[in-house]
């Protein structure tokens, strides 16, 4: 049960999985990723080496709904150089210097041309931000301000040595089966080149609470998917539509390594199981959270809670993407991400995971006035572990987050109230989990 895993006593466990969130983002890190390339699949290959994850490799010019998988992107090389020869601009420094998705050009322009292809923050005149292009041909490069102010010379040598062929969009798969057939679907975005806390952190999260599941037998089967932004989850929904109805709790997760107290997001329906539980979990913690209801922007909810899907998909961030001044930009690096904090996430999300695994509906089984507790010995511990609350409301109809929820205590210790009950014959389980 992945009940024992978020016992107090594990605390230090998570420092411990949040010290190697850090270092297998900080080994990501240099990776220039995409939305499609090399890159995915050296991602993919390095959670490989912990995880039995499965690489699907989709190719260019498969049609996933109103999309169509695009030729695949490589770099070898992308520079400006100077009059003199010198790189005042090198994606080997940095691959966020690229636009993503850039087209090969090669040539030497003036510098008021080569303006109209580079991108600065004048607000942060240090930082390198981030931009893409895909589906839209063009080149370009990021640059901090201060750099691009620094661009005095009349001619510059500019070398986008890339290439857009027919290949592949690349995805990762990990399904661990638990007792039942339900499916929890816990996916993470992969695409963005050097950026930690908006791709990484959510990455090494998911890794971690893949290996945590690893340990012990769970009742629910878990699937986590790893795909780049948007076309990858429209991607994997057009080719797994016979696996959706499966799929009764689900999260996204994103920017859940800074220090900032956690967002989460509610699926479309805003009351799905999974947004309960969070909610439940966040209420419980003693540290300051924020929860927004839906809306079509953000992560990748949106293609799981586009109409046709609907699934009850939440997404679980510190904070938001857009709402730190590093977002999208280089300083979006391994020191804005903290090994507590990750810790900190994945803690709250085991603990999400074992509300998701222990919601079961029980039968009060001397429901004609209460039943005494004394003579069994339950006496002292009827209060904190809500034994009356669950009595009453074990109907068969209100499962134990229900009674969580109605009683304000903590769903672990009513969790370990209906183990006490059944233990001495008061409670029955009324229906297979999730069956
Ligand atoms: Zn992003």
């Amino acid at each position: 049960m992945i009940g024992s895993l978020q016992k107090t006593d594990r605390a230090v466990d998570f420092l411990d999985g949040g010290q190697k969130a850090h270092k297998l983002a900080k080994e990501l890190y240099p990776i220039c990723r995409s939305l499609t390339g090399e890159g995915l699949r050296q991602t993919l290959k390095t959670l490989q080496r912990t995880l039995p994850l499965e690489i699907y490799e989709v190719p260019t010019g498969t049609i996933a709904y109103d999309w169509i998988v695009p030729n695949e992107w490589s770099v070898k090389d992308a520079f400006i150089k100077d009059p003199q020869g010198r790189r005042v601009v090198d994606f080997r420094e940095s691959n966020l210097h690229l636009v993503g998705y850039s087209v090969p050009f090669r040539g030497i322009l003036t510098r008021e041309e080569l303006l109209t292809h580079l991108y600065s923050d004048p607000a942060h005149p240090d930082w390198i931000p981030y931009r893409h292009t895909y589906f839209k041909e063009s080149w370009g490069f990021c640059v901090a301000h201060r750099k691009l102010e620094d661009l005095t010379d009349n001619r510059y040598e500019v070398c986008v040595d890339t290439s857009l062929d027919p290949g592949h969009l690349t995805y990762g798969e990990l399904v661990l089966r638990g007792r039942s057939t339900d499916e929890v679907l816990i996916s993470a975005h992969i695409c963005h080149p050097s950026l930690s806390n908006d791709n990484l952190s959510g990455i090494s999260v998911a890794a971690a609470l893949a290996t945590c599941l690893m340990e012990e037998p769970t009742e629910l089967t878990y699937r986590f998917l790893f795909a780049p932004a948007t076309l990858g989850p429209i991607v994997w929904l057009s080719r797994n539509e016979a696996i959706v109805p499966k799929i009764r709790h689900g999260v996204v997760l994103a920017c859940v390594g800074d220090s900032g107290p956690v967002t989460y997001v509610r699926s479309r329906s805003g009351h799905a199981v999974i947004d309960r539980a969070v909610e439940h979990i966040l209420k419980h913690s003693g540290d300051p959270f924020s929860i927004k209801d839906f809306a079509p922007e953000g992560y990748d909810q949106r293609q799981f809670c586009s109409p046709g899907f609907n699934l009850p998909v939440g997404c679980f961030m510190r904070t938001p993407n857009g709402c730190y001044p590093e977002y999208h930009t280089s300083a979006d690096n391994s020191d804005l991400i903290k090994p507590e904090a990750l810790g900190d996430s994945i803690r709250k999300l085991v603990s999400v995971l074992a509300v998701l695994e222990g919601d079961k509906t029980y039968a009060n089984q001397s429901p004609k006035g209460e039943p005494q507790l004394g003579k069994r010995g339950l006496m002292q511990d009827a209060k904190s572990l809500g034994l009356w609350w669950i009595l009453n409301l074990s109907d068969g109809q209100h499962s134990l987050l229900d009674i969580a929820e109605r009683s304000g205590l903590a769903f672990e210790k009513i969790e370990e109230g209906a183990r006490a009950l059944t233990a001495c014959g008061l409670l029955r389980e009324v229906e297979a989990h999730h069956s």
